[in-house]
């Protein structure tokens, strides 16, 4: 979004005003006319001088609320990918049955039939 600043000039002296709004350009120009020049007649047509101006652009007021809402986004996600480390995800609960604690994959160590009755896995060996 593009805005216009406008200046100035004295047409007495090398005064010039600070980029402002027109109206605002034109104010400061008649109080330093009535401080500086007082007893020049200004002309009832419009300010005495020259005008200049400049375009600027200005970022609307949307485009910084999506700005700021990226930059938000970006730090929530931060957050969150710091609170989920991958030791925390990796390690499943111990199974209820077994207690096996490799999230029902294969288990490294095979339960032991040979055990007998009411063995770690409930299972009866058959007889020899
Ligand atoms: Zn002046």
């Amino acid at each position: 979004m593009y805005v216009f600043e406008f200046k100035r000039y004295c047409g007495e002296c090398g005064y010039m005003t600070r980029w402002a709004t027109e109206s605002e350009a034109v104010a400061a120009l008649y109080a330093h006319y009535g401080e500086r020049h007082p007893y020049v007649r200004l002309s009832p047509y419009g300010p005495p001088g020259m005008l200049t101006w400049r375009r600027r652009y200005r970022m609307p007021l949307q485009a910084w609320i999506a700005a700021f809402l990226v930059f938000a986004g970006l730090i929530i996600a931060v957050a969150i990918g710091a609170a989920n480390q991958p030791s925390d995800q990796n390690t499943p609960a111990p199974c209820a049955t077994c207690g096996d604690n490799n999230g029902g994959g294969y288990s490294p160590t095979p339960p032991n039939y040979d055990s007998g009755f009411g063995g770690a896995s409930g299972f009866n060996a058959p007889p020899p």
